[in-house]
Order: C-alpha cells, then structure tokens, then sequence
C-alpha cells in the first residue's frame, strides 16, 4: 500500500432523510412491444480483392492516443417553455461565488493543497478541459458554463478531501475527469468551477493480491497499465472497455461499464469490491470491503457510487477482482448477412454450459470502408468473433460447442489468422477515419430475442437518416442484453455532418421499442431519465442525489438532469423536441457522403500501398 492510501476513514454521518418535495408527475410513454419488421438487410457490398493479412502473434495493443475530434457548431434548437416536474434543485452556488481571474482565490486555496504546479488557470487548458471526446457544438458554450474556472491535479485521497471542502466553502461545482473518452458530456463542466484531472497523478496500481485475486487500484489508473501488470502475474481483469489504452478505472466505474471479458466475468457493477470515495461533504467513505463479496444485508454503497457519473462523490480508489489468465483463444466465423448470427447467438447464450470470453461482430460494411480508407481488414464479410479464455482441455470443449452451433445456422470458420487478428484489433474499431472524417456510434442496448430484428433497424436507420454509413458493430453483454454500436462518419467541418445526432436519438427511440436503451446519460441524454424509470423512481433518484449533495456540487447538470445557465431545464420535453427537430431535419437533407468523398480525394489505399512497399524494402520511416 502506497502512503497515499493510508488515508483514515471518517465515519459517515448519518444522511438525514430527504425533504419531501412536491412533484408533478411526468407523463410516461406506455412502452410498446417490438413489432418485427420486414426490413431487407441490404445487399452486401462487391467484396474488394484485399492482401492476406499477415499472422501477428495476439499481443495487447499499444497505447494510443484518443484523437479528440473538432469543436463544430450546431444550431441548438429554440428552448420551449416546458412543464418540468416541481422538484426542487438544490442551488448551484458556482455560478454566483467563483470569479475568474488569474491567480484567483480558488486557485491559491488550491494551490495550498496540491502545490502551484497542479493547478491551472491558463486559457489554453481550460479550453481543451471544456469538453469530453464528443464534438461540441460552440453554441454549448452558450447554454452551459462548460469552460472550467481552474483545472487540478491531485495525488492522494487526502487531498481530493480537502479540494472538495474548498469547493464547498466557495460554492464551486466540481467536474471529475478520467481520460474524457466517454462522448455523452460526461466529464464536460457545466457550471464552470474546478476540473479534477484524477488520471494526471492519480494513476497508480495501489496493489494486486494473486492470493485473494483482487487489484486495487488509483481512480486515473488506465486499463492498460492494469491489464499488463496482471498478465504478468498471469491474472486477467474482468472485463474493460474496447477503449482501454486510454480509458481508466474509475471512468469505467463511473459509468457502470460494460465491455470486453463481461460476456463471462459482468461488467462493472459485478466486479468491484470496494471504493473509497470523497463525498460531497469532503468525508472519505469506503464503500464495500477488500477481499469478500458485499453479499450480506446492509447499503451496498459501492453499488451506489458505480455508475453514478460522478454525482455523488468522487472516486479515489478501486478494488476489483481478477481471475486467472490461462490463455486466450479467439475463434472467427463468416456470415453472408449480418441477420443470420442472431441464431447461434441466441443458442450460445441459451447453452448451459458455454462462457466464452467475449462474443462480438463486425458487419461487411465495416469491413468495407476500412478497405477504402486503405486499412487493413480481413477477407470476409460479416464476422462472428468468439473469444474463449481459460485452460487448453476446457477451450477444445468450447470450440467444438461453438464451431457445431455456428455450423447448424450456416456460418463458416475462417483461419485463426483472422480470429487473432480481429482479437488484437479489438480496440481498434474506429481506424477506418483515418481518411479525415470523424465516426461516432450510436451506442444502443437490446434483448438478445430481438437480435436480428434489431440488425434490420439499424440497416433501416442508416437509410431512414440518410447517413454515411460506418458499420454495424457491437458485442453481447450478458445472456439477455445485446449492445450494439451502429456507426456513421460525420463531417465535422459542415452543417450536415452536425444533423448526424439525428441518428443517435433515433436509434435510442427503436431501442426502447426492443426493450432496451440508449447507453449511459451524461449531459446530452440526462433527460433520458424520465423515460427510462416511472415518476416514483425518477422522483426518489433526484431526491437522493439531493440529500448526498444539497449544494450541487458533484457533476451538476448530469444524470439527474440539469438546466442551462439560463435556468432553462434539459427536461424531457425540450430534448424530446429538440430530437424530434433533428431527425426531421435530418430526413430532409441530402445524403451524406463525406467518407467516401474523402478517401477518393486522398487517395488512402495507394498511400497504404506505398507504405507497405517501402516497408518491405527498408525505407519506411
Ligand atoms: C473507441 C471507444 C470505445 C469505447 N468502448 C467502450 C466499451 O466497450 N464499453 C464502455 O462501457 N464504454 C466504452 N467507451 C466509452 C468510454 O471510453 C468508457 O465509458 C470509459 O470507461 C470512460 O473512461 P474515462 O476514463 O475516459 O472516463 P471520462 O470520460 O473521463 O469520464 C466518464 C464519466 O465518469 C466521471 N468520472 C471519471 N472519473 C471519475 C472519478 N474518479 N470519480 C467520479 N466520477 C468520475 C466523469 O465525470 C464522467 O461523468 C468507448 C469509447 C471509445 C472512444
């Protein structure tokens, strides 16, 4: 245990109950059940003659920097006079009390704590800790007070406690920052006040324990720093995010992750021990314990603060378990069409025995444009991967399972080459927008029943939204729930590249009819909140965060919903409107095509081409 961690643990105050607030009850929209419609996947694009790809041993990949896409402006749509349910926000006292200047008072009294160095004002770093991974419209800037007073850089447990008293005694919001690769405004300020930059110095593996097979770690620690230490122990972490070079733990924790290894080991909420987490009072509270499961009666408190976007505290520390490695083996078959996976899939998570590791797919699009952004991509159509984990005599098991599963419903096996490939290329998802336009998903979850239905109404989508089509890609998260990420690429730079969140909020809409959800809230889907859950629920929710944080202080403006600086609320009424607009607008428009006109322009394949040749003869550099 570093020193940092020795951290006492003050008793928590006993929560006073909520006051009682008056609330009217929003109108809850009955949710219908899933028609299945007779959408015809479309046709599979021409298959290009590609190059083999060359047989790569299964590495992890290197770390990579998260291209952080460009601020575009967007219309923000006219703000309505809306019904808002008569909840009583607890007031941001951010807005009225934190001054900006250089050298300001919040910056000394911060500066005391965390040194001069971890402390910044300046103009630039304010700028770039503005906004998460998403594209930010600069009109944002209008709406919400996005721009941070100050930015920190805390070290220990310690000092998070004392920068949230300051922020209290100066009624400043606080905004807690990972490696900002969520997208949905998570770690975008909204009242201004501090930016807690926990992944500069908060980043340490506190301990891995082979014994107890659990890894406490600092909140900033990144996955890939965690996922290399434990394989040298011969350890595996339980599931993580496909964006693990960059992304850390307590961002996963935060927002209730799900992602590579939850097929077989859960996502977060199933995997983490205990947290130490700084209240919003400043106390530091350990939620759950070390080395046992939280299974007896009691609060779960770590439960509580996982997925909680940082509304409620801010996480320090993170113990989760780990399991033993063995070895991995990723196993790929061909489908003609993108639908057809959904029997084997739905019989692999029926079987009573099969857990592979990880189940995913990648659709012929995909594989498509990456062929025309000159990327390498493997010579199928549609992929099933399959990715088992453990020892060699159970894997064979497995595989076999597998291979006769897939068989039955008309998929091929292509060559472990392929398998390996895809399995390094796990975090890679994105590559084909090295041709200059940005990708976003439109990140959905479904019941695995609704499997090829929903295939259809992504095809559906793309056509119904006019927009440039990326891919299909996605991975089964548990036996019931399917996540997928239906992709786009957008032009940053035009107006038409910004209606492209017409096709978010229109997947989240044919989600819901699927029995399933737009993923995570953040700022841009807060409103989400009142769709998501009855009247009572959504009441109780609000309530809680009020009674944990009365000042609002911890991530205002997120989750629970928030309003503009105007006082105008992000309520459901104004989002569902401002989405209804977008997807109108976005109809109207002609397609976009700004992928396609870009790789033509820069010609990526002979670029690749030229790359691959001097390779070979030594005189790439
Ligand atoms: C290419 C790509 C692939 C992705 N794949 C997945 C995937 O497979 N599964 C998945 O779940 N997500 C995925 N994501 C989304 C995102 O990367 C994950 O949610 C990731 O866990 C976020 O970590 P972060 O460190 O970047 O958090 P940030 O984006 O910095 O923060 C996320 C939220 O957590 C809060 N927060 C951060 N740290 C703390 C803390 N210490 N205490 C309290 N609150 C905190 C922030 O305020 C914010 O609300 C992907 C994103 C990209 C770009």
């Amino acid at each position: 245990m570093t020193s940092e961690e020795k951290v006492k643990v003050k008793k928590v105050k006993e929560p006073k109950p909520p006051k009682e607030k008056k609330v009217k009850e929003p109108k809850v929209k009955p949710v219908k059940t899933p028609k299945e419609k007779k959408v015809k996947e479309p046709k599979p694009v021409k298959e290009k003659k590609v190059k083999e790809p060359k047989v790569k041993p299964v590495k992890a990949p290197k770390e990579k920097k998260v291209k952080e896409p460009k601020v575009k402006p967007v219309k923000t749509p006219k703000e309505k006079k809306t019904k808002e349910p008569k909840v009583k926000e607890p007031k941001v006292k951010a807005e009225k009390k934190v001054k900006l200047s250089s050298g300001s008072k919040l910056a000394v009294e911060l500066s005391a704590v965390v040194g001069k160095d971890n402390v910044s004002e300046s103009e630039m770093d304010r700028m770039l800790y503005s906004h998460d991974l998403a594209p930010l419209p600069k009109e944002a800037g209008l709406a919400f007070k996005n721009v941070p007073d100050v930015i920190v850089r805390p070290s220990t447990l310690e000092e998070l406690s004392q920068i949230v008293k300051i922020a209290v005694k100066e009624g400043a919001a606080i905004t807690p920052r990972g490696a900002s690769t969520w997208g949905l405004g998570g770690s975008m300020p909204t009242a201004a006040g501090i930016l807690l930059d926990i992944s500069a110095k908060m980043d340490k593996i506190v301990e891995i324990d082979e014994v107890n097979l659990t890894a406490k770690v600092q909140a900033g620690c990144t996955w890939k720093k965690l996922i290399d230490e434990c394989e040298k122990k011969g350890l595996i972490v339980p599931s993580y995010p496909s964006s693990f070079p960059a992304a850390t733990v307590g961002g996963w924790a935060s927002t209730g992750g799900i992602g590579i290894g939850g097929y077989k080991y859960g996502p977060a909420k199933q995997n983490i021990l205990s947290l130490e987490v700084v209240t919003a009072d400043g106390s530091i509270v350990k939620a759950g314990y070390d080395s046992i499961a939280d299974n007896m009666s009691g609060y779960s408190l770590a439960q509580l603060f996982t997925g909680a976007e940082g509304t409620l505290g801010v996480i320090g520390t993170i113990t989760l378990r780990v399991h033993p490695l063995g070895k991995i083996r990723p196993l790929a078959y061909d489908f003609k069409t993108l639908r057809e996976m959904g029997a084997p899939i739905n019989d692999i998570v029926r079987h009573p025995s099969l857990k592979p590791l990880h189940i995913a797919w990648s659709d012929y699009m995909h594989f498509e444009n990456q062929r025309l952004a000159g990327v390498h991509a493997p010579d199928v159509k549609n992929l099933f991967l399959v990715t088992l984990q453990g020892d060699d005599a159970f894997m064979d098991l497995e595989e076999k399972t597998v291979d006769e599963i897939v068989a039955k419903h008309g998929g091929v096996k292509v060559d472990s080459h392929i398998a390996e490939h895809e399995w390094e290329e796990r975090c890679y998802e994105f590559r084909s927008r090295n041709v200059g336009t940005g990708s976003i998903p439109a990140e959905v979850v479904v019941t695995n029943e609704n499997w090829s239905a929903f295939v259809d109404e992504c095809y559906e989508g793309f056509k119904k939204m006019k927009m440039d089509k990326g891919g299909v890609i996605g991975m089964i998260s548990d036996r019931s729930t399917a996540m997928f990420m239906p992709y786009y690429f957008m032009d940053g730079e035009s107006l038409l590249g910004m209606t492209g969140f017409a096709f978010n909020f229109y997947m989240g809409d044919r989600a819901a009819e699927y029995g399933g959800r737009s993923l995570g809230l953040g700022v841009f889907f807060a409103s989400n909140l009142d769709t998501l859950h009855c009247k009572e629920t959504v009441a109780y929710m609000r309530a809680l965060k009020a009674a944990m944080d009365p000042n609002d202080i911890m991530n205002p403006g997120h989750l629970v919903c928030g309003s503009t600086r105007f006082g105008i609320k992000m309520g459901k009424e104004l989002m569902g409107f401002a989405s209804t607009m977008l997807q109108g607008i976005k109809g109207l428009l002609p397609e976009d095509s700004s992928f396609k006109g870009n790789a033509k322009r820069f010609h990526f394949d002979e670029m690749e081409e030229e790359k691959e040749e001097s390779r070979e003869d030594g005189t790439y550099q």
